[in-house]
């Protein structure tokens, strides 16, 4: 038995050819599977027949398997002796996109978002590659279980794109109806890597999210008239321009953030001051410092921008912070990010393994280290554009569909025959040796 942490030195370390056989054996089996979760993508926190296809297989492979977590969460148990809890995540929703691809196996699927929208549906951030993978480094852990001791959950997230499931899963008892893991991997299909290319951030890699909802109260009037009114449209110009300097001025600049401004909406005529702007504002982090100081700046300025309008003290614009959508930074621990990469550097070879610099999305695994203190988390990239077009682009990925555009088709055969390999590697290293 040897801990995660000496995975580095582990024999699993060592490129073995007969794991990339099986893997290419299965991949017609994991394509079929791709190809109907493809043309069958279901929206956030609705994954059920999705959730069930996974179920089923992870049943067939001898997992004890729970439905339902956390809505249509699944979690899959292995439990192969003494060892390491290992914890290994895919998601499964897909997004209100029409798909514009052009595939054979194109999603024609239509839903309904939790706002009520009807909507087309594609698996346009590529979790469907997620899913092929999670069934595929399943069924070889599986197979391999003489090589590893210890115990492996499997778990099937939904809504990953509305920052629902993480939380709906822990809520519902992820980490005490079932065994508590000490390390959880997951990756995530990229855009920006040529397809078969592992890349990895040590520290934070993906953001703090935040969502801030602001009022701007003014006093509505003739148009003609100004002076009689408090334009709130001049007001919340002020501060959108003032937000500007919270990242330019406030900032230490060696650390990095975003405040942006992504809906401004006010007035219904040209010749009506209305009463009231409002702006919708995404704030971007990788600390909690950081963001608390972000939070603080935009409500500090929308009040003083207010006061300096000529506001009274009754209408002070109203900041609410949608705590309850907030995503937490997804942060790389050191030792199992270290061991993991070794590894792929020496099963993949230098070549093939990359660091790559943090981004500033959000995703929803980092809640998962956050609910249990001192557990190893590590997400990386499983490089997904298709080796053409990106030599096209000349490398350039922001001549290429990014995630969640209509365009996005990865080279899914890669991703996921690399992704299996790269996940069974990193599984094998975290678990104990036999
Ligand atoms: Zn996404
Ligand atoms: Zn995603």
């Amino acid at each position: 038995m040897t801990s995660p942490l000496a995975a580095q030195t582990a024999p699993g370390a060592a490129p073995d050819p007969a794991l990339a056989a099986a893997i290419r054996r299965d991949m017609p089996d994991l394509m079929t599977l791709y190809r109907d979760l493809h043309q069958h993508p279901e929206l956030s926190m609705q994954e059920t027949r999705t959730s069930g296809l996974l179920a089923a297989e992870a049943r067939r492979l001898g997992f004890t398997v729970t439905e339902h977590v956390g809505g249509t969460g699944v979690v899959a148990v292995m439990e192969n002796g003494p060892g390491p809890v290992v914890l290994l995540r895919a998601d499964m929703d897909a997004l209100p996109v029409t798909e514009q691809t052009g595939l054979p196996f194109a999603s024609q699927a239509h839903g309904t978002t939790r706002e009520g929208l009807a909507t087309a549906i594609m698996h346009a951030c590529g979790h469907d590659t997620h899913m092929a993978t999670w069934v595929g480094t399943a069924r070889r852990l599986a197979a391999m279980k003489e090589q590893w001791s210890g115990t492996l959950i499997m778990i099937a997230q939904p809504g990953e794109e509305t920052s629902q499931g993480a939380k709906a899963m822990l809520d519902d008892g992820l980490f005490t109806r079932f065994p508590r893991p000490s390390v959880a991997i997951a990756f995530h299909d990229s855009a920006t890597l040529p397809a078969g290319i592992i890349g990895y951030s040590p520290g934070p890699a993906l953001a703090n999210v935040d969502s801030v909802d602001m009022i701007v109260h003014g006093v509505g009037g003739h148009g003609a008239a100004p002076n009689t009114t408090r334009d709130p449209i001049v007001l919340a110009a002020r501060i959108v321009t003032s937000l500007q300097t919270l990242v330019s001025r406030e900032l230490d600049p060696l650390h990095s953030a975003v405040v942006t401004v992504g809906s401004f909406q006010a007035g219904t005529k040209h010749n009506i001051i209305p009463d009231e702007a409002r702006l919708l504002i995404t704030v971007r982090s990788y600390t909690p410092e950081i963001r608390r100081q972000l939070l603080d700046g935009i409500a500090r300025i929308a009040r003083g921008e207010a006061i300096a309008a000529g506001l009274p003290d009754d209408r002070m614009p109203d900041v609410t912070v949608r705590e309850a959508e907030a995503t937490p930074a997804t942060v790389n621990t050191d030792a199992i990010t270290q061991s993991t990469t070794a590894l792929f550097r020496a099963h993949f070879g230098e070549d093939r393994v990359r660091a790559t610099r943090p981004v500033m999305a959000g995703e929803d695994f980092g809640r998962y280290r956050l609910a249990i203190p001192g557990l190893e988390s590590l997400i990386f990239w499983v490089g997904g554009v298709p080796q053409d077009r990106w030599d096209a682009a000349h490398g350039d990925a922001a001549h290429l569909p990014s995630l969640h555009s209509p365009f996005w088709a990865p080279d899914a055969e890669k991703v996921i025959a690399t992704a299996t390999e790269a996940m069974t590697v990193a599984a094998l290293g975290a678990l104990g040796h036999r």
